[in-house]
């Protein structure tokens, strides 16, 4: 099978009835649908052996179980914070086998644990099952009022925003691929990214209509609001945040190349008029761009490719 992530979901989502009783359905951050008092989003993300983390990972960092168990709420949560809303319930299926620690495992459920009590949430059940590779998959329930944030909320006019610092994270994943880590902060970046929960939901007070959360890349997230918004996104190069480590580490050039698209930095991308930018700023979003007619994603007035993470494609961590 080579289809990548998108195209994949394309196919298959083709072959389900459609739900006409649900506010959103596949192909955003998260589902949405009615509850009785405002909506509920629904979403779930997996972290695979091989795909996502390689077991040997723990010889190099030492809170490793702990920091993973972290990331599988936070990558979530981080789904629910695009749309605007809070988490609340999750469950977990692990896929375990001989090769894991029980210690390990144990450690992986503490650094949950300490995610759930961080975000606001709880784990309330799920299913354990025999794997060959160790999996883990958490599918979460959050709620939010009847306003919400979506891909294509994007208007010819609006701003561009974005949270934190990007490529972080591809700095991080590439110490731990090399087998040497040398900048704990961005090897923490990309193990235990921490969701904006309180970020999503001040753009959602603000009014903004307009968000998705940066997992498979800058530019790739942005592509997502642009063709969701039938818009084109004109981004200042310049102005993308970059962190003062992952300068040092690999120089200005290479950090603006893993920030447009190293992927993994769960920061927040929303749109806004411009009339909203000081208190955007006020909740931590920094402008990046606008968004104007037409269609694609531009850097510099360019033409940015559309490449990202993308792990069925194999951009997961064998081909890095
Ligand atoms: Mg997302
Ligand atoms: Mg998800
Ligand atoms: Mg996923």
């Amino acid at each position: 099978m080579s289809l990548g992530e998108f195209e994949l979901i394309n196919r298959l989502s083709a072959l389900l009835k459609k739900t006409s009783s649900v506010d959103l359905s596949i192909g955003d951050d998260t589902a949405v649908v009615p509850s009785t008092s405002g909506k509920l989003l629904l979403t779930c993300d997996a972290l695979v052996e091989d795909s996502h983390f390689l077991l040997e990972w723990k010889e190099l960092v030492r809170d490793f179980f702990f920091l993973l168990g972290r990331k599988l709420v936070s990558v979530s949560v981080s789904d629910v914070a695009s749309m605007g809303g809070a988490p609340l319930y999750s469950l977990i299926t692990i896929g375990v086998n001989e090769t894991l620690d029980l210690g390990d495992l144990e450690f992986f459920y503490r650094g949950i644990e300490s995610a759930l009590e961080f975000y606001g949430l709880s784990l309330v059940g799920g299913d354990t099952v025999r794997s060959k590779n160790v999996f883990f998959d958490l599918f979460l329930v959050g709620g939010v009022s009847n306003r919400f944030m979506t891909r294509d909320g994007a208007r010819p006019g609006d701003l561009v925003f974005v949270t934190g610092t990007f490529g972080d994270a591809r700095a991080g994943l590439e110490q731990l691929l090399k087998g040497r880590v040398v900048d704990t902060y961005l090897v923490e970046r990309f193990l235990n990214p921490q969701a904006r929960l309180e970020e999503g939901q001040a753009a959602l007070s603000a009014g903004v209509r307009c968000g998705t959360d940066v997992s498979d890349g800058l530019v790739f997230n942005l592509y997502t609001v642009a063709d969701s918004s039938n818009v084109k996104i004109e981004i200042d190069i310049q102005s993308i945040p970059l962190s003062q480590n992952l300068i040092s580490y690999c120089g200005i050039e290479k950090a603006l190349s893993y920030a447009l698209f190293g992927g993994e930095d769960y920061e927040l991308i929303i749109t806004a008029p411009p009339e909203k930018e000081s208190e955007l700023r006020e909740a931590g979003f920094k402008p990046i761009g606008k968004v104007v007619k037409g269609r694609g994603v531009y850097g510099d007035g360019e033409l940015l490719p559309r490449s990202g993470y993308d792990h069925l494609k194999g951009g997961g961590v064998d081909t890095y």
